[in-house]
C-alpha cells in the first residue's frame, strides 16, 4: 500500500499501526513520487482524499491512503484546523514556530480544550473510496514540554493525562491518539472489503 505523504514522523506512526495488517507501506519518498498535490479543500477528509487521489492517479491497481490532520482549538474557533501545518505562514518554518505562535494566540484565553483531527481517505487497488476521521480531545499547555512525537505534540496534553504528547513514550500515543482512531477505523473498512 502507498501512502500518501512525505512526512517520516506520520509514515513512521502509520507503519506502528498498521503493523497488524502485514503489508508493506510505502511513502511517496519510497515510490519516488514527486507530483504536485494541491490541498485545497475545506475538510480534513477533502484535503486527505484530494491526497490519496492525486497519488492514485499516478499508481493505478495500488491502494493509496493519505491522513491529513491537525489540531483544533476551540476558543479559537477551530484554528488553526486544516491549516496546522502551514500555521503562521511564512513566519514560521518550523515546528517550535507553529507551536509558539499558537501559544501566543492562546495569551489571556481562559478555555484552552483542543482536539487532534485525523482523516483518512483511501482509493483501493481496484478504485473504490472511503473516508474515516478519528479525534483525541485535550487542552493545551502553558509551555513546551518533551522530546517525542512531532507538530503540536510538546504543547497538547491528552484528556486523562497530566503529560504531553511530546512526554508520552509512541507506543503509548500510538493507543490514544486522533491517528490510532482513524487507523483503526481504517483496519475496520479494509477488513470489511478483503
Ligand atoms: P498535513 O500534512 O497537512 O496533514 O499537516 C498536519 C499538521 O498537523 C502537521 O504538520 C502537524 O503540525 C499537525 N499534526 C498532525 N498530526 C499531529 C500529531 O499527531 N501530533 C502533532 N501534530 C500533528
Amino acid at each position: 500500500m502507498i501512502f500518501a505523504s512525505s512526512n517520516e514522523h506520520k509514515t513512521s506512526e502509520m507503519r506502528a499501526l498498521l503493523k497488524e495488517l502485514g503489508a508493506e507501506i510505502k511513502s511517496l519518498r519510497d515510490v519516488g513520487f514527486s507530483g504536485e498535490i494541491v490541498e485545497n479543500g475545506t475538510t480534513f477528509a477533502e484535503n486527505a482524499m484530494i491526497k490519496a487521489e492525486t497519488v492514485a492517479a499516478a499508481f493505478p491497481g495500488k491502494t493509496v491512503f493519505a491522513d491529513d490532520s491537525g489540531i483544533a482549538v476551540d476558543a479559537l474557533g477551530g484554528e488553526p484546523g486544516i491549516y496546522s501545518a502551514r500555521y503562521g505562514g511564512d513566519k514560521c518554518e518550523k515546528d517550535v514556530d507553529r507551536t509558539a505562535l499558537l501559544l501566543k494566540n492562546m495569551e489571556g484565553k481562559n478555555d484552552r480544550s483542543a482536539k487532534f483531527v485525523c482523516a483518512i481517505a483511501c482509493v483501493t487497488a481496484d478504485g473504490e473510496r472511503f473516508v474515516v476521521e478519528g479525534e483525541c480531545r485535550g487542552g493545551l499547555g502553558f509551555e513546551p514540554k518533551g522530546n517525542d512525537g512531532f507538530g503540536y505534540d510538546p504543547i497538547f496534553i491528552p484528556d486523562g493525562y497530566d503529560r504531553t504528547m511530546g512526554e508520552i513514550s509512541p507506543a503509548e500515543k500510538n493507543k490514544i491518539s486522533h491517528r490510532a482512531r482513524a487507523i483503526s477505523l481504517f483496519i475496520d473498512e479494509m477488513r470489511r472489503r478483503a
